[in-house]
């Protein structure tokens, strides 16, 4: 039995059964009841062996995460701080964003706060897929409320190959209505992540994100100068005056 295991299990937990095999074989009264607890410390030794679950992680499928939040709540900066982490971990990262976020640079993504990590702009959900490299292992995507509809068949299929899936994005536009393909990938995803914003009025949760410029276009991309978080109570679902700060 020790033989069969021995290849899963490292040296260290093989040498503390194989005392304990000894031991048991002194005490033939409670030979059976040690045998089975033998057999419990094996399975949960092979269960934590780490090579076993590299091996799991490579071979199995992969999932989606999905971070959402109004404007300045941190998405982009959550987001990067996972693909960043991936990288310490010498996993293979590839990072996309629509082309329509022209802000700051057309190269990376970026938060507000200044954090950036390379990205490739694409048009569409089906040029993202095309651009896949096979040995990527982690999928970021920023933006993601810009997507075409397609993007939520993107994001299973990436996952069902075994990769990890990371999509930030605005979860609802200034009028308050769910966003593009968002809600759809919240419905799929295993992991979902919500940050909020600080209303720049009251100083409460801030879920919303508000208009302060007057412009019938759905989409104004820019800053601090268009758009302000807002709570519940002080979001009006139509363009408003900035907030004044002293
Ligand atoms: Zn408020």
């Amino acid at each position: 039995m020790l033989t069969e295991w021995a290849g899963v299990m490292p040296p260290s937990r093989l040498r503390i059964i194989t005392s304990f095999l000894t031991l048991s074989a002194l005490s033939d009264h409670r030979a059976d009841a040690n045998l089975s607890f033998l057999k419990f410390m094996i399975d949960e030794f092979a269960f934590d062996n780490t090579e076993e679950r590299r091996k799991n992680r490579q071979n199995g499928a992969g999932w989606i995460e999905v971070i959402v939040g109004s404007m300045f709540s941190g998405k982009s900066e959550e987001l990067i701080r996972r693909l960043n982490r991936a990288r310490i971990a010498r996993q293979k990262v590839q990072v996309f964003k629509p082309k329509i976020d022209a802000r700051y640079s057309v190269g990376e993504i970026a938060s507000h706060s200044g954090q950036k990590h390379d990205s490739k702009p694409v048009t569409t959900a089906a040029e993202l897929m095309a651009a896949i490299d096979e040995s990527t292992q982690v999928v970021g995507i920023d933006e993601g409320q810009f997507f075409d509809a397609d993007i939520v068949k993107a994001a299973n299929e990436l996952a069902n190959r075994g990769m990890r899936v990371i999509v930030a994005g605005l979860d609802q536009d200034y009028t308050g209505t769910p966003f593009g393909p968002m809600p759809h990938l919240l419905s799929i995803a295993e992991f979902i992540t919500k940050i909020h914003a600080i209303c720049v009025k009251c100083g409460q949760t801030a879920n919303y994100t508000q208009r302060t410029v007057e412009s019938d276009a759905l989409v104004e991309v820019g800053a601090s100068d268009k758009y302000e978080a807002r709570c519940r109570k002080c979001f009006v679902p139509h363009a408003d005056a900035p907030t004044l700060h002293e």
